[in-house]
């Protein structure tokens, strides 16, 4: 499929340019092409992302929240998982997010371009800068209206920041009912979660004639004007997700294991090479399941605790991918975030990367969720999709990486494990 997709891409592009170059943006077979064939066809695709957006972020997040509420109700060694799923979760994406910051990859394209870009695509992204542009002021009111008066609301506003909050809230109320009434009801959640991916991988099998028509629909009137922009956008989460495993997570080991990171990333490979080639932690678990036990050494009462629970929660690659992507996407469209909003973006990442499911493209829907709601329009999508399959394949890796330095670091600290090579 990815292959697929990729191919729906370069040939989007290849004719898209070839158009641009040859008759111009402006010619009637252009303009006919992207009224009438590519423009209906990019948005249908679209649209049948953004329907399960909403269910699918709430479904997710109330499954997260609920899980992590189980975790803490198994006493410390729960507490420590959280703690390092949610703790390691913010600090990857706020490193994306500094790096995409400090490095600007949005700025490789001309003012001119992303002007014309956000007047071209700009259909519908007016309301939805407002609903951005709320929560953009500093002072009381913002926190005030964190809270949405009623979810149905926010979520028909597109309002993310307030559809997290209540399934946030929902998923905590609903640790705390009778556990028999629990269990129906993470059923009916798990139902609709697994409903709602279902969609979007139905979705998805048109997704590469819908990313022909939305790249199609970018190239023909702009070029290559966003060649250089993507490929600075590409390097920078490689880079990002490279920095996460060589730095933050070998520290952690040294410190927190005390274990030699280069004698743990060869003992962990062949999860790490499951997880690049499925793209997928679920996938990944069973390898994930026998590395630690067999080749870390670590107990399977630990290993078996944390590694399910992380396949699903902990995602350090996915907030790294998610927090560039939507600063990456505000700078293409020239949308400039304010330091609050900068916090708001933090908050999504890292609750949407924890509800993520672990399949390719997991994080996907939910990203067209708070893009949107920053007021970049949802064609922006298209730009990232034809090279997600690469991003896809490093992050999960990091993502699974994450999972097995949990997993040491919950167990060493346990005092029930010793590594095979100390420092
Ligand atoms: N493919 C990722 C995983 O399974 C999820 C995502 O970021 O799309 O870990």
């Amino acid at each position: 499929m990815h292959t697929r997709i990729l191919v729906g891409l370069i040939a989007g592009a290849v004719v898209g340019v070839g158009l641009n170059a040859t008759v111009g943006a402006d010619h009637a077979v252009v303009v006919g092409l992207n009224s009438w064939v590519c423009g209906p066809i990019g948005q249908i695709f679209l649209r049948l992302l953004f329907m399960v957006v909403m269910p699918l972020v709430f479904s997710s997040v109330v499954l997260g929240v609920a899980g992590i509420g189980d975790v803490r109700s198994l006493g410390r060694i729960g507490a420590k998982t959280a703690a390092f799923f949610i703790g390691s979760t913010i600090f990857a994406a706020a490193t994306a997010l500094v790096a995409t910051k400090a490095l600007r990859p949005g700025d490789f394209l001309a003012d001119d371009v992303k002007t014309k870009m956000m007047a071209t695509f700009a259909d519908g992204a007016a309301d939805k800068v407002a609903v951005a542009a709320k929560g953009s002021g500093v002072g009381m009111h913002t926190l005030v209206e964190m809270v949405p008066k009623n979810p149905i609301a926010a979520a028909v506003n597109g309002d993310m920041l307030g559809v997290l909050v209540f399934a946030i809230l929902f998923g905590v109320a609903m640790t705390m009912i009778d556990s028999d009434k629990r269990a129906h009801m993470l059923k009916f959640v798990d139902a609709l979660a697994d409903i709602c991916t279902t969609l979007v991988h139905i979705a998805l099998k048109a997704a590469p004639v819908g990313v022909f028509c939305l790249i199609f629909g970018v190239t023909s009137r702009f070029g290559l004007a966003l060649v250089p922009p993507l490929l600075a956008y590409v390097g920078l989460v490689v880079g990002t997700l490279a920095f996460h495993v060589v730095v933050t997570m070998s520290v952690t080991i040294w410190l927190l294991v005390k274990h030699h990171p280069l004698d743990f990333a060869r003992r962990v490979r062949s999860s790490l090479l499951t997880a690049f080639s499925t793209s997928s932690s679920s996938a990944t678990l069973p390898t994930n399941l026998i590395v630690a036990e067999q080749e870390l050494g670590i107990p399977a009462a630990v290993a078996g605790f944390v590694l399910p629970l992380g396949s699903t929660m902990c995602m350090n690659g996915t907030a790294i991918f998610e927090g560039i992507t939507v600063l990456f996407l505000c700078q293409v469209f020239g949308v400039e975030l304010t330091t609050l909003q900068m916090a708001s973006a933090l908050f999504l990442c890292v609750v949407t990367a924890i509800g993520a499911a672990g399949v390719p493209g997991g994080s996907i829907p939910l990203l067209v969720g708070i893009i949107v709601g920053f007021g970049v329009p949802a064609e922006g999508i298209a730009i990232i999709l034809g090279v997600d399959r690469l991003l896809d394949m490093c992050r999960t890796t990091v993502n699974v990486y994450g999972d097995l330095v949990g997993t040491a670091v919950v167990a060493r600290s346990e005092g029930i494990y010793n590594p095979p090579v100390r420092v």
